[in-house]
């Protein structure tokens, strides 16, 4: 090699390296799914490069993963004749942690207490290549990209550097080479230079990946003369099945959870698993996922969704933004369209009618899926809103045509109960006599809401309100008429009426009363706070505040103005 540069990782790179040099994280054997998962990957790009790019140089006949293991050296090499990466690529996707939500990670790192504490983080976040370390001492990466003339050769026994230098004769593709940590030797747990436990670890997590991982094997065998022969034969571990392709009942929990995992690039369970087919004259297949966490960027700009789409088994784009509505951008899985051309690009995705009607079937299958947990398995569905409430009901302003489905899943934090939150048919069917409207606050938190001044003649009165406290409940409040004929209606905004209609007369007659009692001192006290105020009122929503402040019916929430002018508006 010519060339060779050394460089230092970045501190938080360091930090992950070393937690999984240190590694007690119990199931080690996954560096191998996660390295598999990027040849396959690796092998995807460089096929549909390969359709897409004519004058694109490179044979695509035998694309396939291999493994290759040297006892002597105590080396496992994983090596596949995918894309490969450039010196560039290698530094930024290798050599740093380029991945989004890395500061939270990072964050999270300094404050997990113990081992175990990180550990759980590494299975949150995922950390992908940098797994190897969990069974090697030092990994040394050969690359070349379709393409290019020169390779990359890229080493580091994960400490604080690594190395990199151009190399002339790298085969196109990657190979990975594990030095395995001598430590490791004596255990036959983490024996990764079986071949049975190298086939079982592909069986179990990696069966279902679309290219061959092949390997070469020994048999043994009695010849004539009763001594032991040994040939040897390349062998294929996985089945290569697509798991979409096949019915609900030939696929068993863990294929899903693997699968799952590899095209998530995620480290939890799902926990809901949507298989889909559509025959006819759109014909596709789809293998939805509800994931079991959100994502730590979910909320991130460039938040990506998570549906891949596929072109007649072949693998099209990551993140087909087209497939499903954004509010529903945690769903992983992929989708297979038999009908759209290989070629296709965003541009054009935007625009079919197919994928306009995949979309809308999608949508209503995950929505409805949600429904059903909610009515079957309400803890499940308990977790679920906990994690993804707050997308969801994003979707409160952008999918009218599901709007009523929308408000039938979503629940929301109430004076009714401090632990449970509530449905709208659960608030509705606690209205009181003559309650025509669905009241609520909107701020920051429940316990702000709860010792506002607006609240107390509703707690007098037993009125349930809805304490929302997510930035979006601001804007579907404002913008969704109301729930089985009932308005929603701020407590902070304009007047609102309580009791019944004899009582309201009562009060108004009350009220002039006092207004000509305390007229003077109302005029004053609106020609001193002129500026500030538009009006002043007397109140019979206050028991025990003196006064408050409220906004017009059709004026923004205070948390609504901070959010707009957060925002730089
Ligand atoms: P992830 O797969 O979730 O992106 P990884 O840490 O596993 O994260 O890999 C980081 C990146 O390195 C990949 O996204 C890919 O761009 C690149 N990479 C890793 N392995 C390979 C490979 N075998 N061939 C080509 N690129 C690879
Ligand atoms: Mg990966």
């Amino acid at each position: 090699s010519t060339n060779v540069e050394q460089r230092e990782f970045q501190a938080e790179t360091r930090q992950l390296l070393d937690l999984m040099i240190h590694s007690i994280y119990s199931n080690k054997d996954t560096f191998l799914r996660e390295l598999i998962s990027n040849a396959s990957d690796a092998l995807d790009k460089l096929r549909l490069e390969s359709f897409r790019n004519k004058d694109l140089d490179v044979d695509t006949s035998d694309l396939h993963v291999e493994l290759e293991v040297d006892k002597d050296a105590r080396t496992l090499t994983v090596r596949d004749n995918g894309i490969g990466m450039n010196r560039d690529e290698v530094v930024d996707l290798i050599g740093t942690l380029a991945k989004s939500g890395t500061g939270e990670l990072r964050q999270k790192l300094r404050e997990a207490k113990d081992a175990a504490a990180s550990e759980e983080l590494i299975g949150q976040f995922g950390i992908g290549f940098y797994s190897s370390f969990m069974v090697a001492d030092k990994v040394t990466l050969v690359t070349r990209k379709a393409g290019e003339k020169t390779g990359t050769r890229w080493e580091s026994s994960g400490e604080s550097t690594y190395t990199i230098a151009e190399v002339d004769d790298a085969p196109q593709g990657t190979s990975v080479v594990l030095h395995l940590k001598p430590e490791d030797a004596e255990d036959h747990l983490f024996d990764y230079t079986s071949q049975w436990k190298l086939e079982e670890i592909v069986k179990k997590y990696s069966d279902f990946i679309a290219w061959p991982i092949r390997m070469e094997v020994s048999r043994t065998t009695k010849s004539e003369d009763g001594t032991d022969e040994v040939t040897f034969e390349t062998k294929t571990l996985n089945s290569q099945k697509a798991l979409w392709a096949r019915s609900k009942d030939e696929v068993s929990e863990e294929e899903y959870t693997d699968f799952y995992k590899h095209i998530a690039h995620a480290w939890d369970e799902p926990l809901e698993v949507i298989p889909l087919k559509a025959e006819g004259t759109f014909e596709y297949q789809a293998l939805l996922f509800i994931p079991e966490h959100a994502p730590f960027d979910l909320f991130a700009r460039e938040r990506r969704t998570g549906v891949q789409l596929y072109v007649k088994r072949v693998f099209i784009m990551d993140d087909c933004e087209d497939l499903v509505p954004e509010y529903l951008r945690f769903v992983k899985g992929v989708v297979d369209a038999q009908d759209l051309s290989l070629n296709v690009s965003r541009e054009i995705l935007q625009q079919d009618r197919q994928i306009r009607a995949i979309r809308r079937r999608l949508t209503k299958k995950v929505l409805a899926t949600v429904k059903d947990m909610a009515a079957k398995e309400p803890e499940k569905y308990t977790k679920f809103w906990r994690e993804f409430g707050r997308v969801v009901k994003e979707g409160l302003i952008s999918d009218t045509d599901n709007r009523d489905t929308l408000l039938a899943i979503s629940s929301f934090d109430s004076t009714a109960s401090e632990e449970e939150q509530t449905t709208l048919a659960g608030y509705v069917e606690r209205m009181k006599d003559g309650q025509d409207a669905i009241y609520y606050l909107t701020g920051e938190s429940r316990q702000l809401l709860e010792s506002s001044p607006h609240m107390e003649a509703f707690r007098d009165k037993g009125i349930e309100v809805l304490l929302l406290t997510d930035p979006v409940d601001e804007m579907w409040v404002t913008s969704v008429p109301e729930f089985e004929g009932k308005r929603f209606q701020s407590i902070a905004k304009g007047d609102v009426d309580l009791g019944t209609e004899d009582e309201k007369k009562a009060a108004e007659a009350e009220r002039e009363e006092k207004e000509k009692e305390f007229g003077d001192l109302l005029s004053w006290m609106k020609e001193t706070l002129d500026e500030q105020v538009k009006d002043v009122r007397l109140s019979s929503r206050l028991t025990s505040s003196p006064a408050c402040i409220v906004g017009d019916t059709f004026s923004m929430s205070p948390a609504l103005e901070r959010m707009y002018k957060a925002s730089g508006q």
